[in-house]
Protein backbone atom coordinates (compact mmCIF):
# COMPACT_ATOMS: atom_id res chain seq x y z
CA UNK A 1 0.00 0.00 0.00
CA UNK A 2 0.76 3.28 -1.08
CA UNK A 3 0.57 6.17 1.78
CA UNK A 4 0.84 10.34 1.80
CA UNK A 5 2.13 11.51 4.95
CA UNK A 6 0.01 14.31 7.02
CA UNK A 7 1.91 16.64 9.13
CA UNK A 8 0.87 19.62 10.96
CA UNK A 9 3.35 21.25 13.50
CA UNK A 10 2.70 23.38 16.55
CA UNK A 11 5.30 25.76 17.22
CA UNK A 12 6.25 27.38 20.43
CA UNK A 13 8.10 30.62 20.61
CA UNK A 14 10.07 32.63 23.29
CA UNK A 15 9.40 36.05 22.79
CA UNK A 16 12.76 38.43 23.15
CA UNK A 17 10.89 40.72 25.48
CA UNK A 18 13.15 42.54 28.48
CA UNK A 19 10.14 41.45 31.05
CA UNK A 20 7.62 38.36 31.43
CA UNK A 21 4.15 38.87 30.10
CA UNK A 22 2.28 39.28 33.05
CA UNK A 23 4.47 41.33 35.56
CA UNK A 24 7.94 42.92 35.38
CA UNK A 25 10.80 40.45 36.10
CA UNK A 26 13.38 39.56 33.70
CA UNK A 27 13.72 37.51 30.62
CA UNK A 28 16.94 36.97 30.87
CA UNK A 29 18.60 33.04 30.08
CA UNK A 30 21.46 32.00 32.63
CA UNK A 31 20.34 34.06 35.69
CA UNK A 32 20.35 31.21 39.11
CA UNK A 33 17.46 29.37 39.86
CA UNK A 34 14.62 31.78 40.67
CA UNK A 35 16.14 34.78 40.58
CA UNK A 36 13.66 36.06 37.96
CA UNK A 37 10.84 35.76 40.02
CA UNK A 38 8.25 37.91 41.77
CA UNK A 39 4.73 37.07 43.75
CA UNK A 40 3.02 37.25 39.95
CA UNK A 41 5.34 34.72 38.03
CA UNK A 42 5.55 32.74 41.45
CA UNK A 43 1.65 32.06 41.13
CA UNK A 44 0.95 33.89 44.98
CA UNK A 45 -2.73 34.05 45.74
CA UNK A 46 -4.38 37.48 45.08
CA UNK A 47 -1.76 38.75 42.67
CA UNK A 48 -3.22 40.24 39.42
CA UNK A 49 -1.52 40.01 35.85
CA UNK A 50 -0.50 43.09 34.20
CA UNK A 51 -0.55 43.08 30.64
CA UNK A 52 2.96 43.33 28.92
CA UNK A 53 2.08 45.73 25.42
CA UNK A 54 5.51 44.44 24.04
CA UNK A 55 4.34 41.29 23.72
CA UNK A 56 1.06 42.02 21.95
CA UNK A 57 3.09 44.27 19.54
CA UNK A 58 5.60 41.05 18.69
CA UNK A 59 2.45 38.80 18.58
CA UNK A 60 1.00 41.66 16.03
CA UNK A 61 4.25 41.41 13.97
CA UNK A 62 4.43 37.59 13.68
CA UNK A 63 1.00 37.64 12.50
CA UNK A 64 1.94 40.07 10.13
CA UNK A 65 4.63 38.60 8.26
CA UNK A 66 2.65 35.50 8.17
CA UNK A 67 -0.45 36.98 6.21
CA UNK A 68 -2.79 36.03 9.23
CA UNK A 69 -5.92 38.52 9.74
CA UNK A 70 -5.43 40.15 13.84
CA UNK A 71 -8.73 39.72 15.72
CA UNK A 72 -9.73 42.92 16.88
CA UNK A 73 -11.44 41.31 20.31
CA UNK A 74 -9.06 38.21 21.40
CA UNK A 75 -9.74 36.92 25.53
CA UNK A 76 -7.08 35.42 27.79
CA UNK A 77 -7.93 31.89 28.99
CA UNK A 78 -6.70 29.79 31.32
CA UNK A 79 -5.67 26.34 30.88
CA UNK A 80 -6.14 24.51 34.01
CA UNK A 81 -3.72 21.24 34.82
CA UNK A 82 -1.36 20.19 37.63
CA UNK A 83 2.61 19.88 37.65
CA UNK A 84 4.49 21.78 39.96
CA UNK A 85 6.26 23.62 37.39
CA UNK A 86 2.97 25.30 36.84
CA UNK A 87 2.34 27.29 40.88
CA UNK A 88 -1.14 28.83 39.74
CA UNK A 89 -3.10 25.29 38.29
CA UNK A 90 -2.98 26.78 35.50
CA UNK A 91 -1.51 28.79 32.51
CA UNK A 92 -2.55 31.74 31.16
CA UNK A 93 -3.13 30.94 27.37
CA UNK A 94 -6.02 31.84 24.60
CA UNK A 95 -8.27 29.33 23.38
CA UNK A 96 -11.12 30.48 21.48
CA UNK A 97 -10.71 33.52 20.84
CA UNK A 98 -6.41 34.03 19.04
CA UNK A 99 -4.59 37.21 18.61
CA UNK A 100 -4.33 35.55 14.74
CA UNK A 101 -5.58 33.21 12.74
CA UNK A 102 -5.32 32.68 8.52
CA UNK A 103 -2.35 32.97 7.39
CA UNK A 104 0.51 31.37 5.52
CA UNK A 105 4.51 30.32 5.17
CA UNK A 106 6.07 29.12 1.93
CA UNK A 107 8.59 26.61 2.02
CA UNK A 108 11.08 25.69 -0.40
CA UNK A 109 12.51 22.07 -0.25
CA UNK A 110 14.69 21.03 -3.63
CA UNK A 111 13.22 23.99 -5.31
CA UNK A 112 10.13 23.20 -4.94
CA UNK A 113 7.78 25.81 -3.00
CA UNK A 114 4.62 24.99 -1.69
CA UNK A 115 2.06 26.86 0.56
CA UNK A 116 1.59 26.02 3.99
CA UNK A 117 -1.37 27.11 6.02
CA UNK A 118 -1.34 29.18 9.13
CA UNK A 119 -4.21 28.05 11.35
CA UNK A 120 -3.85 30.38 14.56
CA UNK A 121 -1.41 32.46 16.59
CA UNK A 122 -1.54 33.15 20.29
CA UNK A 123 -0.13 34.21 23.06
CA UNK A 124 0.42 32.39 26.37
CA UNK A 125 3.05 32.63 29.21
CA UNK A 126 5.50 29.42 29.81
CA UNK A 127 5.56 27.49 32.53
CA UNK A 128 8.79 26.89 34.91
CA UNK A 129 10.96 24.12 34.93
CA UNK A 130 12.15 20.90 36.82
CA UNK A 131 15.23 20.26 37.79
CA UNK A 132 16.49 16.42 38.38
CA UNK A 133 19.79 15.65 39.92
CA UNK A 134 20.15 11.87 39.63
CA UNK A 135 22.60 11.19 43.22
CA UNK A 136 19.37 12.41 44.88
CA UNK A 137 15.72 11.97 45.58
CA UNK A 138 14.45 15.15 44.92
CA UNK A 139 13.23 17.66 42.34
CA UNK A 140 13.66 21.36 42.05
CA UNK A 141 11.41 23.69 40.57
CA UNK A 142 13.18 26.87 38.78
CA UNK A 143 10.22 29.57 38.31
CA UNK A 144 12.37 31.68 35.64
CA UNK A 145 10.63 30.30 32.77
CA UNK A 146 7.15 31.02 34.45
CA UNK A 147 5.31 33.62 32.68
CA UNK A 148 8.19 34.27 30.02
CA UNK A 149 6.08 35.29 27.09
CA UNK A 150 5.59 32.73 24.04
CA UNK A 151 3.72 32.66 21.23
CA UNK A 152 2.13 29.38 19.76
CA UNK A 153 1.94 28.83 15.82
CA UNK A 154 -0.06 26.12 14.66
CA UNK A 155 0.31 25.04 11.05
CA UNK A 156 -2.27 23.19 8.62
CA UNK A 157 -1.99 19.61 8.48
CA UNK A 158 -0.46 21.16 4.84
CA UNK A 159 2.77 19.73 4.91
CA UNK A 160 3.20 16.50 3.36
CA UNK A 161 7.24 15.35 4.40
CA UNK A 162 10.00 15.28 7.39
CA UNK A 163 12.12 17.29 5.46
CA UNK A 164 9.33 20.06 4.65
CA UNK A 165 8.18 19.94 8.46
CA UNK A 166 12.23 20.90 8.79
CA UNK A 167 12.28 23.40 6.26
CA UNK A 168 8.79 25.42 7.68
CA UNK A 169 10.45 25.15 11.40
CA UNK A 170 13.42 26.80 9.62
CA UNK A 171 11.38 29.18 7.52
CA UNK A 172 9.64 30.24 10.62
CA UNK A 173 12.80 30.69 12.56
CA UNK A 174 14.03 32.47 10.15
CA UNK A 175 11.04 35.05 9.88
CA UNK A 176 10.47 35.36 13.67
CA UNK A 177 14.35 36.64 13.74
CA UNK A 178 13.96 38.63 11.00
CA UNK A 179 11.37 40.25 13.07
CA UNK A 180 13.44 40.35 16.24
CA UNK A 181 10.68 38.90 18.14
CA UNK A 182 12.99 35.68 19.24
CA UNK A 183 16.22 35.05 19.21
CA UNK A 184 16.27 31.83 17.51
CA UNK A 185 18.14 29.93 20.02
CA UNK A 186 17.20 26.38 19.77
CA UNK A 187 19.96 25.02 22.13
CA UNK A 188 18.45 27.44 24.84
CA UNK A 189 14.98 26.37 23.76
CA UNK A 190 13.34 29.46 22.43
CA UNK A 191 12.03 27.57 19.48
CA UNK A 192 10.30 24.70 19.85
CA UNK A 193 7.78 22.20 18.10
CA UNK A 194 5.64 19.28 18.40
CA UNK A 195 4.77 17.69 15.42
CA UNK A 196 1.04 15.85 14.65
CA UNK A 197 1.74 13.26 11.83
CA UNK A 198 -0.92 11.02 10.08
CA UNK A 199 -0.70 8.48 7.18
CA UNK A 200 -3.39 7.89 4.49
CA UNK A 201 -3.53 5.28 1.73
CA UNK A 202 -2.93 7.69 -1.72
CA UNK A 203 -5.81 9.02 -3.05
CA UNK A 204 -8.03 8.65 -0.17
CA UNK A 205 -9.88 12.39 1.04
CA UNK A 206 -9.69 11.60 4.61
CA UNK A 207 -7.43 11.76 7.24
CA UNK A 208 -5.81 9.13 8.98
CA UNK A 209 -5.62 8.92 12.53
CA UNK A 210 -2.58 10.94 14.07
CA UNK A 211 -0.05 11.09 16.76
CA UNK A 212 1.58 14.17 18.48
CA UNK A 213 4.84 13.75 18.75
CA UNK A 214 6.81 16.25 21.37
CA UNK A 215 10.04 17.44 22.45
CA UNK A 216 11.33 18.83 19.46
CA UNK A 217 14.34 21.06 19.45
CA UNK A 218 15.79 21.37 16.26
CA UNK A 219 15.01 21.02 13.09
CA UNK A 220 16.87 17.63 12.47
CA UNK A 221 14.89 16.09 15.68
CA UNK A 222 12.06 17.35 13.91
CA UNK A 223 13.13 15.25 11.09
CA UNK A 224 14.50 12.56 12.40
CA UNK A 225 11.14 11.82 14.76
CA UNK A 226 9.10 12.34 11.56
CA UNK A 227 10.96 10.07 9.86
CA UNK A 228 10.64 7.22 12.85
CA UNK A 229 7.58 8.12 13.30
CA UNK A 230 5.92 7.29 9.92
CA UNK A 231 8.40 4.21 9.60
CA UNK A 232 6.65 3.26 13.34
CA UNK A 233 2.75 4.12 11.63
CA UNK A 234 3.38 2.13 8.44
CA UNK A 235 4.55 -0.94 10.09
CA UNK A 236 1.24 -0.94 12.33
CA UNK A 237 -0.86 -0.09 9.10
CA UNK A 238 1.00 -2.78 6.67
CA UNK A 239 0.28 -5.58 9.79
CA UNK A 240 -3.51 -4.48 9.29
CA UNK A 241 -3.33 -2.73 12.62
CA UNK A 242 -4.47 0.94 13.49
CA UNK A 243 -2.75 3.66 14.42
CA UNK A 244 -3.40 4.94 18.41
CA UNK A 245 -4.30 8.46 18.85
CA UNK A 246 -1.48 9.13 21.45
CA UNK A 247 0.79 11.78 22.13
CA UNK A 248 4.27 10.22 22.00
CA UNK A 249 7.93 11.32 23.18
CA UNK A 250 11.09 11.71 20.98
CA UNK A 251 13.99 10.37 22.56
CA UNK A 252 17.47 12.13 20.32
CA UNK A 253 18.89 9.51 22.32
CA UNK A 254 17.87 6.27 20.94
CA UNK A 255 15.94 7.93 17.85
CA UNK A 256 12.85 6.83 19.18
CA UNK A 257 9.73 7.59 19.81
CA UNK A 258 7.37 6.35 22.96
CA UNK A 259 3.75 6.70 24.04
CA UNK A 260 3.74 9.06 26.66
CA UNK A 261 -0.16 9.21 26.82
CA UNK A 262 -3.50 7.97 25.05
CA UNK A 263 -6.62 9.59 24.06
CA UNK A 264 -8.12 8.64 27.19
CA UNK A 265 -5.53 10.04 29.30
CA UNK A 266 -6.29 13.12 27.17
CA UNK A 267 -5.93 16.64 29.51
CA UNK A 268 -9.42 18.25 30.03
CA UNK A 269 -7.53 21.67 30.46
CA UNK A 270 -11.53 23.14 31.55
CA UNK A 271 -10.66 26.12 29.61
CA UNK A 272 -12.23 29.42 30.23
CA UNK A 273 -11.90 33.11 30.27
CA UNK A 274 -9.70 34.44 32.46
CA UNK A 275 -11.65 36.84 34.71
CA UNK A 276 -8.48 38.72 36.13
CA UNK A 277 -7.82 39.93 32.59
CA UNK A 278 -10.08 42.20 30.47
CA UNK A 279 -10.52 40.69 26.75
CA UNK A 280 -7.88 42.59 24.39
CA UNK A 281 -8.59 45.05 21.97
CA UNK A 282 -5.97 46.00 19.06
CA UNK A 283 -7.91 48.83 16.61
CA UNK A 284 -6.49 49.38 12.93
CA UNK A 285 -4.15 52.11 13.94
CA UNK A 286 -2.03 49.63 16.51
CA UNK A 287 -1.74 47.23 13.48
CA UNK A 288 -1.48 50.21 11.03
CA UNK A 289 1.49 51.28 13.02
CA UNK A 290 3.39 47.62 13.42
CA UNK A 291 2.82 47.18 9.55
CA UNK A 292 5.07 50.23 9.05
CA UNK A 293 7.57 49.20 11.42
CA UNK A 294 7.80 45.31 9.84
CA UNK A 295 11.48 44.92 8.10
CA UNK A 296 11.87 43.13 4.36
CA UNK A 297 11.42 39.36 5.23
CA UNK A 298 13.33 36.81 4.15
CA UNK A 299 11.74 35.58 1.23
CA UNK A 300 11.51 39.28 -0.44
CA UNK A 301 15.11 39.57 0.21
CA UNK A 302 16.25 36.70 -0.92
CA UNK A 303 14.17 37.79 -4.66
CA UNK A 304 15.85 40.98 -4.09
CA UNK A 305 19.38 39.62 -4.05
CA UNK A 306 18.62 38.00 -7.16
CA UNK A 307 16.76 40.77 -9.32
CA UNK A 308 19.11 43.53 -7.96
CA UNK A 309 22.44 42.11 -7.35
CA UNK A 310 22.14 39.45 -10.27
CA UNK A 311 22.95 36.86 -7.90
CA UNK A 312 22.24 33.47 -8.13
CA UNK A 313 19.16 31.43 -5.89
CA UNK A 314 21.88 29.82 -3.70
CA UNK A 315 23.87 32.63 -2.79
CA UNK A 316 21.00 34.91 -1.87
CA UNK A 317 19.94 31.90 0.24
CA UNK A 318 23.04 31.86 2.24
CA UNK A 319 23.53 35.74 2.17
CA UNK A 320 19.87 36.19 3.49
CA UNK A 321 19.66 33.87 6.43
CA UNK A 322 20.58 35.82 8.65
CA UNK A 323 19.57 39.38 8.52
CA UNK A 324 23.60 41.01 9.43
CA UNK A 325 25.11 39.49 7.15
CA UNK A 326 22.74 40.07 4.22
CA UNK A 327 23.08 43.69 5.24
CA UNK A 328 27.22 43.21 5.73
CA UNK A 329 27.04 42.15 1.89
CA UNK A 330 24.21 45.21 0.69
CA UNK A 331 27.14 47.90 2.65
CA UNK A 332 30.09 46.64 0.93
CA UNK A 333 28.12 46.43 -2.59
CA UNK A 334 27.40 50.10 -1.61
CA UNK A 335 31.08 50.90 -0.62
CA UNK A 336 32.12 49.47 -4.23
CA UNK A 337 32.34 45.63 -3.92
CA UNK A 338 31.40 43.46 -6.97
CA UNK A 339 28.42 42.25 -6.14
CA UNK A 340 29.12 38.32 -6.99
CA UNK A 341 32.89 38.68 -5.39
CA UNK A 342 31.47 40.09 -2.52
CA UNK A 343 29.07 37.08 -2.22
CA UNK A 344 31.63 34.83 -2.99
CA UNK A 345 34.39 35.85 -0.43
CA UNK A 346 31.18 36.25 2.08
CA UNK A 347 30.13 32.97 1.56
CA UNK A 348 33.72 30.83 2.04
CA UNK A 349 36.35 32.76 2.76
CA UNK A 350 35.12 35.18 5.40
CA UNK A 351 33.71 32.54 7.48
CA UNK A 352 36.93 30.53 7.71
CA UNK A 353 38.98 33.74 9.18
CA UNK A 354 36.00 34.21 11.11
CA UNK A 355 36.92 30.97 12.58
CA UNK A 356 40.30 31.63 13.20
CA UNK A 357 39.54 34.00 16.20
CA UNK A 358 36.43 31.82 17.01
CA UNK A 359 33.69 34.05 15.69
CA UNK A 360 30.96 33.46 12.87
CA UNK A 361 29.28 35.03 10.34
CA UNK A 362 26.77 35.19 13.23
CA UNK A 363 29.15 37.81 14.71
CA UNK A 364 29.78 40.19 11.72
CA UNK A 365 29.82 44.05 12.09
CA UNK A 366 30.92 43.84 15.21
CA UNK A 367 34.37 45.07 14.38
CA UNK A 368 36.24 42.27 12.95
CA UNK A 369 36.06 43.91 9.37
CA UNK A 370 33.51 46.43 7.94
CA UNK A 371 32.14 46.27 4.50
CA UNK A 372 34.34 48.98 3.57
CA UNK A 373 37.45 47.21 4.07
CA UNK A 374 35.26 44.47 2.28
CA UNK A 375 35.01 46.73 -0.83
CA UNK A 376 38.23 47.91 -0.38
CA UNK A 377 40.11 44.32 -0.96
CA UNK A 378 38.22 43.71 -3.66
CA UNK A 379 38.59 46.74 -5.72
CA UNK A 380 41.74 45.95 -5.66
CA UNK A 381 41.67 42.45 -6.77
CA UNK A 382 39.47 44.21 -9.47
CA UNK A 383 41.96 46.71 -10.55
CA UNK A 384 44.53 43.80 -10.58
CA UNK A 385 46.57 45.27 -7.87
CA UNK A 386 45.75 41.66 -5.45
CA UNK A 387 45.66 38.07 -6.96
CA UNK A 388 43.41 35.96 -5.48
CA UNK A 389 45.62 34.28 -3.12
CA UNK A 390 46.49 38.09 -1.83
CA UNK A 391 42.85 38.66 -1.93
CA UNK A 392 42.51 35.74 0.66
CA UNK A 393 45.86 36.79 2.53
CA UNK A 394 44.72 40.55 2.98
CA UNK A 395 41.38 39.25 4.02
CA UNK A 396 42.73 37.56 6.63
CA UNK A 397 45.15 39.74 8.20
CA UNK A 398 41.95 42.54 7.88
CA UNK A 399 39.98 40.02 10.26
CA UNK A 400 42.75 39.65 12.38
CA UNK A 401 44.72 43.02 13.09
CA UNK A 402 41.40 45.13 12.12
CA UNK A 403 44.09 47.07 10.02
CA UNK A 404 43.30 48.75 6.83
CA UNK A 405 43.50 46.47 3.76
CA UNK A 406 45.40 49.35 2.28
CA UNK A 407 48.06 49.00 5.23
CA UNK A 408 48.55 45.82 5.56
CA UNK A 409 49.24 45.53 1.44
CA UNK A 410 51.43 48.15 2.19
CA UNK A 411 53.23 46.26 4.70
CA UNK A 412 53.68 43.38 3.12
CA UNK A 413 54.86 44.72 -0.52
CA UNK A 414 51.64 42.42 -1.86
CA UNK A 415 51.28 44.11 -5.13
CA UNK A 416 50.72 41.70 -7.81
CA UNK A 417 52.82 42.39 -10.79
CA UNK A 418 50.46 43.38 -13.78
CA UNK A 419 52.52 45.76 -16.00
CA UNK A 420 52.89 43.98 -19.08
CA UNK A 421 56.02 45.59 -19.86
CA UNK A 422 57.79 44.24 -16.74
CA UNK A 423 56.51 40.30 -17.44
CA UNK A 424 57.44 40.53 -20.78
CA UNK A 425 61.33 41.46 -19.84
CA UNK A 426 60.83 38.53 -16.72
CA UNK A 427 59.52 35.98 -19.28
CA UNK A 428 62.08 37.09 -21.79
CA UNK A 429 65.06 35.63 -19.08
CA UNK A 430 63.17 32.97 -18.08
CA UNK A 431 62.87 31.78 -21.71
CA UNK A 432 66.66 32.58 -22.40
CA UNK A 433 67.33 30.47 -19.80
CA UNK A 434 65.67 27.32 -20.46
CA UNK A 435 65.76 26.79 -23.99
CA UNK A 436 65.03 23.04 -23.98
CA UNK A 437 61.51 23.79 -22.68
CA UNK A 438 60.89 26.63 -25.01
CA UNK A 439 61.45 24.07 -27.67
CA UNK A 440 59.32 21.55 -26.27
CA UNK A 441 56.53 24.23 -25.84
CA UNK A 442 56.67 25.66 -28.99
CA UNK A 443 56.48 21.99 -30.33
CA UNK A 444 53.25 21.29 -28.81
CA UNK A 445 53.82 20.43 -25.24
CA UNK A 446 51.37 22.64 -23.47
CA UNK A 447 51.84 20.89 -20.41
CA UNK A 448 55.30 23.32 -19.84
CA UNK A 449 52.73 26.44 -19.28
CA UNK A 450 52.40 25.73 -15.66
CA UNK A 451 56.89 25.62 -15.68
CA UNK A 452 56.75 28.72 -17.32
CA UNK A 453 54.33 30.59 -14.93
CA UNK A 454 56.22 29.03 -12.02
CA UNK A 455 59.39 30.53 -12.77
CA UNK A 456 57.68 34.22 -13.24
CA UNK A 457 55.82 33.55 -10.02
CA UNK A 458 59.47 32.80 -8.10
CA UNK A 459 60.98 35.86 -10.26
CA UNK A 460 58.75 37.76 -8.71
CA UNK A 461 58.46 35.85 -5.33
CA UNK A 462 54.36 34.88 -6.17
CA UNK A 463 53.32 38.42 -6.70
CA UNK A 464 53.13 38.25 -10.96
CA UNK A 465 49.21 38.18 -12.35
CA UNK A 466 48.99 34.59 -13.24
CA UNK A 467 46.17 35.30 -15.98
CA UNK A 468 48.20 37.74 -17.59
CA UNK A 469 51.48 35.42 -17.40
CA UNK A 470 49.38 32.97 -19.54
CA UNK A 471 48.39 35.20 -22.18
CA UNK A 472 52.19 36.93 -22.67
CA UNK A 473 53.76 33.33 -22.77
CA UNK A 474 50.92 32.34 -25.37
CA UNK A 475 51.47 35.24 -27.47
CA UNK A 476 55.52 35.37 -27.05
CA UNK A 477 55.74 31.77 -28.03
CA UNK A 478 53.14 31.29 -29.80
P1 LIG B 1 -4.74 19.64 19.53
O1 LIG B 1 -5.28 20.88 20.12
O2 LIG B 1 -5.26 18.40 20.11
O3 LIG B 1 -3.26 19.61 19.47
P2 LIG B 1 -5.46 20.61 16.90
O4 LIG B 1 -6.72 20.35 16.18
O5 LIG B 1 -5.21 21.97 17.39
O6 LIG B 1 -5.32 19.55 18.04
O7 LIG B 1 -4.31 20.24 15.90
C1 LIG B 1 -3.01 20.36 16.22
C2 LIG B 1 -2.15 20.16 15.00
O8 LIG B 1 -2.39 18.88 14.43
C3 LIG B 1 -2.37 21.14 13.89
O9 LIG B 1 -1.09 21.60 13.48
C4 LIG B 1 -3.03 20.36 12.79
O10 LIG B 1 -2.64 20.82 11.52
C5 LIG B 1 -2.51 18.98 13.03
N1 LIG B 1 -3.39 17.89 12.59
C6 LIG B 1 -4.72 17.78 12.79
N2 LIG B 1 -5.16 16.62 12.27
C7 LIG B 1 -4.10 15.98 11.73
C8 LIG B 1 -3.94 14.72 11.06
N3 LIG B 1 -4.93 13.87 10.85
N4 LIG B 1 -2.69 14.40 10.66
C9 LIG B 1 -1.67 15.20 10.89
N5 LIG B 1 -1.77 16.39 11.52
C10 LIG B 1 -2.97 16.79 11.93
MG1 LIG C 1 -1.50 19.78 20.29
ZN1 LIG D 1 7.43 37.95 38.11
Amino acid sequence: MQYETVIGLEVHAQLRTESKIFCGCSTRFGASPNQNTCPVCLGMPGQLPVLNEKVVEYAIRAALATGCSIAPVSVWARKNYFYPDLPKGYQISQYELPIAEHGSLNVEVDGKTSTIGITRIHMEEDAGKLVHDASLPVSYVDLNRAGVPLVEIVSEPDIRSPEEAAAYMKALRDILVYLEVCDGNLEEGSLRCDANVSLRPVGQEEFGTRTEVKNLNSFRNVARALEYEIRRQRAVLDEGGEVVQETRLWDAGSGKTSSMRGKEEAHDYRYFPDPDLLPLKVDSAWIERVKSGLPELPEAKRSRFVEQYGLPAYDAGVLCAEKAVAQFFEDAVEAGAPAKAASNLIMTDLPNALRGINKDLKDIGHGQITPEQLAEILKMAEAGTLSSKMVKEVLYETVISNKAPSQIVAERGLKQVSDTAELESILAAVFESSPKEVEQFKAGKQKLMGFFVGQVMKRTKGQANPKLVNELIRKMLG
